[in-house]
């Protein structure tokens, strides 16, 4: 369900995002591509067949897709795929101003990309001493845990405690725990333990 969630506010309130794929020299490059269409399978996209874009993604197969709204931020990395023309017309009727930039038969050059598996992060910093973080996955995939995680060992001495910026740490329980929903993964904690107990995935 949380996936649909954050996949709806990407088409629907942040919609702009910025798409990442790697160049010809093998670096990376991004452009703004509109989220046009999304379904509880991904979300889906367009591009013009004449495009390095097209080309890139047609090779690597892959993206990393980041947006920003009122400082809250949707992030995704995963598989793409051309599914050609299908859904192409229900994109231009949900989103009428692709009309006037492919009018008429000119659409024909479009094809659809769907983003399909993957992983999600969403990022909200609105409050910003309360932050809030989630990871969801799109498709058929686990999800990885990322961050910073307590392993056996902690003394319970609260130094992480004490340097973390947002006091996500429960300090009541041993080894301590780390809220994941509002951890900054800055790494403050990490350095300053005794123990070295503190794990980075
Ligand atoms: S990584 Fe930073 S924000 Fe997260 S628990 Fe450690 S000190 Fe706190
Ligand atoms: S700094 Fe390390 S040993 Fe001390 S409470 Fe935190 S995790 Fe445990």
């Amino acid at each position: 369900m949380k996936t649909e969630y954050y996949l709806k506010r990407l088409v629907e309130e942040f919609h702009s995002t910025t798409v990442a794929t790697l160049g010809q020299d093998g670096h990376p490059q991004t452009r703004v591509i509109d989220m046009m269409l999304w379904d509880e399978k991904g979300v889906y996209f367009l591009t013009a067949k004449g495009k390095a874009f097209y080309d890139q993604l047609v090779e690597q197969a892959f993206v990393a897709v980041s947006a920003t709204k009122d400082k809250a931020a949707i992030s995704l990395r995963g598989k793409v795929r051309s599914i050609g023309s299908e859904k192409l017309d229900e994109i231009f009727e949900k989103n009428p101003y692709m009309q006037k930039i492919y009018p008429g038969d000119t659409r024909a050059v479009l094809e659809v990309f769907w983003f399909y598996e993957g992983q999600g992060e969403y990022f909200d910093i609105s409050d910003p001493s309360h932050v809030v973080r989630e990871a969801f996955v799109v498709g058929d995939t686990a999800l990885a845990a990322s961050g910073y995680f307590v392993g056996q060992g902690c003394i319970g001495c609260k130094l992480c405690y004490s340097v973390c910026p947002q006091k996500c740490i429960d300090i009541s329980v041993r080894p301590v725990k780390i809220d994941q929903s509002h951890c900054l993964h800055c790494g403050r904690c990490a350095e300053i333990c005794p123990k070295q107990v503190i794990i980075k995935r």
